[in-house]
């Protein structure tokens, strides 16, 4: 078997899908999305694709290292998400040939449903919405997930902290004890103001607190850790084992690769196992479309020390135009009372409808994807 081609579909900047093809039949897809950079994507994985075709496409581990290690320059998030969609179209390829889901390939499954957690914003200035929150709940998740809205200060004022934390106590009145929920600070916290502002909150019992710092600050990151009780999550934008050592090492709890940037299945694997030995668990980090949601559900099938799966797409509410109109089988993703089932079809487990991805291929320039800076009040930049 060779590869025989290695299609990519841009269909927005927020959604690049590709295709591996095969002299002998069988096919895979991935999802390498990168926010906003669908076509400096695009041409990377054009690029890896004059190594791969007429490769066996079931050597993984070594296409993987020679498409991460083999051009010199490596690591980040543009040739760790074209390499994350390739790798996932590998597996896809490989398992389907073989008739089995990929989470057989990597030892079996280790739970018989996957936890799933969706996200209670839309208040201007607010951390969280307890309307939202309510319909989430009532739909059946155990675990929701807030963020703040809007700028914050370098270490910002009383007002702020004091509406954060009003704003978390009415959500944990909301959604009673019962209910897990998490908070992303977007990296959006400096240092000192993370310091700050978490031992306020520990009261709500958060289930974690999202990258209270920026990914260049990982280093720093143990300072959080020990200055609160509450759980710290952090990984979206930290792309290889290597970048989740330090953040293990100073003791977060829970790891968030997200399997569309960080090396694709193969690299997440790699990383829940790595976690493993430091009592961390997995929760991957998934803000995009089925295909990269699929690849999710694989690993978090998987691995031992899983711990919730994002989710963006309305799974609990099928509406069209969220993504679920590229599969011939949504009902995969139909959840029941905040779990979705372990998916059993072979290879990534959802059959894509090629004939409407080729209709959604964007054929004008692509809108850029969302707005991530703030100009604060003396026009200086502050990001999202
Ligand atoms: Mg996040």
């Amino acid at each position: 078997m060779k590869i025989s081609s290695v299609e990519t579909f841009v269909i927005t900047n927020r959604r690049i899908l590709l295709k591996i093809s095969t002299d002998t039949g069988p096919a895979g897809w991935g999802e390498p999305t990168l926010e906003g950079w669908s076509r400096p994507i695009e041409a990377i994985v054009e690029q890896m694709a004059n190594y791969l075709v007429g490769q066996d496409p079931r050597r993984i581990t070594h296409h993987w290292q020679v498409l991460a290690r083999g051009g010199f320059y490596r690591g980040g998030p543009l040739f760790g998400s074209a390499l994350a969609g390739i790798d996932q179209a590998l597996w896809d390829l490989k398992a389907r040939s073989l008739g089995v889901p990929i989470y057989e390939l990597l030892g079996g499954a280790t739970r018989s449903k996957i936890r799933i957690y969706a996200h209670a914003n839309g208040r201007s200035g607010h951390t969280g919405h307890p309307d939202r929150a309510r319909e989430l709940v009532a739909a059946g998740y155990t675990l929701i997930k807030v963020a703040p809205d809007g700028q914050v200060g370098f270490v910002d004022n009383a007002d702020y902290l004091d509406r954060f934390v009003t704003d978390l106590a009415e959500l944990r009145g909301t959604i009673g004890d019962a209910i897990d929920f998490g908070i992303d600070l977007h990296g959006r916290f400096s240092v000192p103001m993370s310091r700050r502002a978490l031992p306020l909150i520990e009261e709500f019992a958060p289930a974690f607190v999202e990258e209270p710092l920026r990914p260049e600050h990982s280093e720093l990151i143990g300072s959080i850790v020990d200055s609160t009780s509450i759980p710290i999550a952090t990984g979206e934008r930290l792309y290889t084992r290597t970048e989740f050592r330090s953040v293990l090492e100073a003791g977060v709890a829970i790891v968030q690769p997200d399997l569309s940037h960080a090396g694709g299945i193969s690299e997440s694997f790699r990383i829940a196992t790595q976690a493993e030995i430091y009592d961390a668990q997995l929760a991957p980090h998934c803000p995009l479309g089925p295909v990269a949601l699929a690849a999710c559900l694989q690993v978090d099938a998987a691995v031992p020390n899983f711990y919730a799966q994002e989710t963006v797409i309305e799974v609990h509410d099928q509406q069209p135009g969220r993504g679920l109109e590229l599969l011939t089988n949504p009902e995969v993703f139909v959840p029941v009372d905040g779990y979705l089932p372990v998916p059993t079809g072979p290879g990534l487990g959802i059959e894509l409808d090629e004939d409407v991805i080729r209709s959604q291929v964007a054929t004008e320039p692509l809108a850029p994807g969302s707005p991530t800076w703030f100009y604060p009040a003396d026009d200086s930049f502050a990001e999202w």
